[in-house]
């Protein structure tokens, strides 16, 4: 069985010895200082998660020996199980709660649940005893711009920041080099560091831990991915996907509407997904009200005679409205190139939603039947969204897990949720492309099932 090796801070520093810990499973009752549901006290630290706990992740099974790779238990060497190690309190931490002084930065696009995972870290981080707590304003810039200042974090400050959408610190684009983050860093005397952001913050989140290892610094960082789109490797989900599917479905029903009363009326959503179509999958599925689903892994034509506006043709004349839910990310190879690139590096994407719009209008004129085109761009409406419930519970866990990894003395590392259970993984493995719908998946299937839509090749 092969299991990932999580980085601890105990690979540079060697001798450093570990305390115990001080976090507080079961709450103290105020009046008489006994635990309140009254364990025996030799139990009141019950629940620490040992560091050789772990979770199975997977198990391949191989056709063949030779591409089974080294790590085999089968003696015919065909099978593979992947294990991940669980997250939570340790009994033993790395850090002095008083020698601590903790930062979050969030990077990035807006997604809901970002507060109430900064909540979440603030609240651990105090039980824990730890009173230095700031936060870095507007993304990794805040590091290094003189004009921005650290915003002191406490329970009184993030007490109520769940219940709005966004991020109480600002996000950005585009970035410090990684040594000028690590000096900034190293004056105002941070050692432990809670990174939020997508793909490209945790590229920038594990050069910080490199760059802090080559400096020989004891700093912990450790990320919390944040990724509307559902696309970071082997974890269940991400927070803020549900509440975008369950958003993205007020807009679907909105072009639903609007299509249903007009004569012959086609809504056009276009919805999040620049390289992984989970959300327009999910949405789709959800709505029960998406004749045509696009989504960037599934290549499609618009024209001719498996195109999808002969498709909507069919559509019109049957059923006399449709509506299509298309992922940002779908049909790149359909609009105009700018090569243009975002603050960060990422390239600019062709309006794919716009595209749509004009060449059903186009074609519709041109076969000479009347349409009514509504398109809606909902983006910006979810992503600012505070956390429905499932997320808000998503996001106080892995909350609470980045803390107790970090005590933990853990560094490069990020927290998710694997097979229903919350883990910890070295930040490379989770980031080394992005998440994407199988288009042989069961899943996809279950849309088109839903959807009712042919192939569009
Ligand atoms: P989103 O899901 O919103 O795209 P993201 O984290 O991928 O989130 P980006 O804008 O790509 O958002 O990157 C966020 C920050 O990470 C930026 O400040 C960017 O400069 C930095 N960054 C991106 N890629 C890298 C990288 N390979 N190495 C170091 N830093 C990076
Ligand atoms: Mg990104």
């Amino acid at each position: 069985a092969s299991r990932f090796r999580l980085p601890h801070l105990t690979d540079i520093f060697p001798d450093a010895t570990s305390i115990p810990s001080t976090f507080c499973l079961r709450m103290r009752t105020p009046v008489t200082g006994d635990f309140a549901d009254g364990y025996p006290s030799d139990e009141k630290w019950h629940g620490y998660i040992n560091n050789r706990d772990r979770v199975l992740l997977k198990t391949i099974h191989y056709s063949s020996p030779t591409s089974a790779g080294a790590v085999c238990i089968d003696p015919d060497c065909t099978w593979v199980e992947q294990w991940v190690h669980r997250a939570g309190p340790r009994e033993e931490i790395y850090f002095k709660p008083e020698e601590v002084k903790a930062a979050i930065v969030t990077c990035g696009g807006l997604c809901p649940g970002l507060n109430d995972v900064i909540r979440q870290i603030v609240i651990t981080l105090e039980i824990y005893g730890v009173t230095k707590i700031v936060g870095i304003p507007f993304g990794y810039r805040g590091f290094t711009d003189k004009e921005l200042t650290e915003m002191p974090l406490s329970r009184k400050v993030v007490q109520n920041v769940h219940l709005s959408g966004g991020s109480l610190l600002g996000v950005s684009r585009g970035a410090p080099g990684i040594s000028e983050i690590v000096d900034s860093m190293e004056e105002r005397d941070i050692n432990i560091l809670f990174v939020l952001g997508g793909n490209g913050t945790h590229a920038g989140a594990n050069a910080i831990h490199d760059e802090c290892r080559r400096r020989k610094l004891k700093v912990a960082v450790v990320g919390v991915p944040k990724t509307i789109d559902n696309d970071i490797l082997l974890m269940d989900k991400t927070f803020g996907f549900d509440t975008a599917v369950e958003e993205a479905q007020r807009a679907i029903n909105s072009a639903y509407i609007e299509a249903h009363s007009a004569f012959h009326g086609i809504g056009v959503v276009k919805l999040m997904g620049r390289s992984s179509g989970f959300i327009a999958m999910h949405a789709s599925l959800a709505s029960g009200q998406i004749d045509i689903c696009l989504i960037p892994e599934v290549p499609f034509h618009l024209h001719g005679p498996h195109g999808v506006l002969g498709h909507l043709k069919y559509l019109i004349e049957t059923k006399g409205s449709a509506v299509i839910c298309v992922a940002e990310g779908a049909g790149q190879n359909l609009v105009e190139q700018t090569n243009a690139k975002d603050a960060s590096g990422n390239v600019v994407l062709g309006d794919i939603g716009v595209r749509i719009q004009q060449e059903i209008k186009k074609y519709f004129k041109e076969i000479g039947v009347p349409a009514d085109v509504k398109y809606i761009d909902p983006t910006y409406m979810i992503r600012a969204c505070r956390a429905n419930a499932t997320d808000g519970i998503l996001c106080t866990v892995l909350g609470q897990n980045a803390v107790h990894g970090a005590f933990a003395g853990f560094s490069g590392i990020t927290v998710g949720i694997c097979n229903t259970h919350y883990v910890y993984f070295p930040i490379p493995e989770v980031i080394s492309y992005p998440r994407a719908v199988d288009p042989n998946s069961r899943m996809w299937h279950r849309c088109l099932t839903s959807t009712g839509q042919p192939d569009f090749i």
